[in-house]
């Protein structure tokens, strides 16, 4: 049985990411410090260690607890506004933390590693859809910690022999299909749970919609969301990849779907059958108009296919969740 550590277990993607192992049944370890993430979403049984990554004698003693055969590395800081206004917090954490966990797996001779990267290595795209090709020129520091622990995986891969895949996810959405786990961030910036948190609440208050006068069909910014459980499931293909041809490779997740914030409200009320009312606030900093993936190359080299194409599907899966959240 595969050992595996999934740092950042107790967050959004990681938690679901640990549902999936178990079911596929994986030996499962989480590292998570509980900044963002929630007790509750690792399932009991499951053996965590406390820590932050920002200290390289918790990594290792994480580390030294069973022979791994694989790191999973979803713990990170996640906000780009944040990421602005803190950039010492983001470098730290995201690239000076994922250090700290690159150095003690090469000492304990661990080779493989999969990376939750991001879209924002992008910046703003020169061209829709986004391929790997396209060149990587973040806008803000969070983006900028991406593309850093890409390069140093890179460079690790060719000194020390540690084979990497980094996925760049676009709009992670949706939750566990049964209602089991889900979004929780607080404060929670992202668009879907934004406007379930606002459709459910005892008094309903209008979305606010960041912008109505970008270059896109109805002013609003437009996004590639794709399901939590399906960006669990690329990990469990890249981590096979990696055994099959080892290397320090980057991969594009998103469904090539792109919807507006409007369509998402749209889609939100055909869901709920309500109306959800919005107000028009100023663009957010750093917001491009457009972000979708070409993600042929994970289709072809991972094997990999999204099986929530549906906006309506992965909204129902994340109502089910907000309907009742238990964290
Ligand atoms: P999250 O905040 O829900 O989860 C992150 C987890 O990491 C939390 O449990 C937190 O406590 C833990 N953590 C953070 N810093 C840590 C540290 N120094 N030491 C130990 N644990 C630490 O975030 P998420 O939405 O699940 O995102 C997971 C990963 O996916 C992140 O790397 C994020 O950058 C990336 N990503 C997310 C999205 C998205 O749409 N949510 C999109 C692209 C990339
Ligand atoms: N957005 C919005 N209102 C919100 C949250 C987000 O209009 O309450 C917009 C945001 O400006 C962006 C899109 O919805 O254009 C998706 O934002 P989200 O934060 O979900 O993901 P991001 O694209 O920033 O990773």
């Amino acid at each position: 049985m595969e050992r595996i550590l999934v740092c950042g277990g107790a967050g959004y993607i990681g938690s679901h990411m640990v549902r999936r192992l178990l079911d596929e049944g994986f030996d499962v370890t989480v590292f998570d410090s509980f900044e963002t993430g929630h007790r509750e979403a690792v399932p009991r049984g499951v053996e965590v260690f406390e820590g932050t990554l920002n200290d390289p004698g918790d990594v290792r003693r994480a580390l030294k607890a069973k022979s791994f055969d694989a790191v999973f590395h979803f713990a990170a800081r996640i906000q780009v506004g944040e990421s602005v206004g803190h950039p010492s917090l983001y470098y730290g954490n995201n690239v000076a933390g994922t250090l700290n966990l690159l150095r003690a797996m090469v000492e304990r001779g661990i080779g493989k590693f999969v990376f939750s990267s991001s879209a924002a290595v992008y910046g703003t795209p020169l061209e829709i859809p986004i391929r790997e090709d396209h060149p990587l020129a973040p806008i803000n520091p969070y983006g900028w910690t991406k593309r850093m622990v890409e390069q140093i995986l890179a460079d690790f891969w060719r000194a020390y022999g540690l084979a990497s895949v980094s996925l760049r996810y676009f709009n992670a959405c949706g939750a566990d299909p049964q209602g089991r786990i889900g979004e929780s961030h607080d404060p929670e910036t992202h668009l879907i749970p934004n406007i379930l948190k606002s459709a459910l609440s005892k008094s309903p208050g209008p979305v606010t919609v960041f912008g109505d006068d970008y270059p896109t069909p109805d002013g609003t910014c437009v996004r590639d969301y794709v399901h939590v459980c399906d960006l669990a499931e690329a990990h469990l293909n890249a981590l096979e990849s990696i055994w099959n041809a080892p290397g320090a490779r980057a991969y594009n997740l998103g469904n090539g779907l792109g919807f507006s914030v409007k369509e998402v409200l749209a889609a939100a009320e055909r869901v709920l059958g309500m109306n959800i009312g919005y107000r028009v606030a100023p663009r957010r900093e750093g917001d491009p108009a457009y972000l979708v993936a070409d993600s042929t190359l994970a289709m072809r080299e991972l094997h990999w296919r999204p099986r929530f194409a549906s906006l309506e599907e992965i909204l129902e899966t994340a109502l089910r969740w907000h309907r009742r959240p238990r964290y």
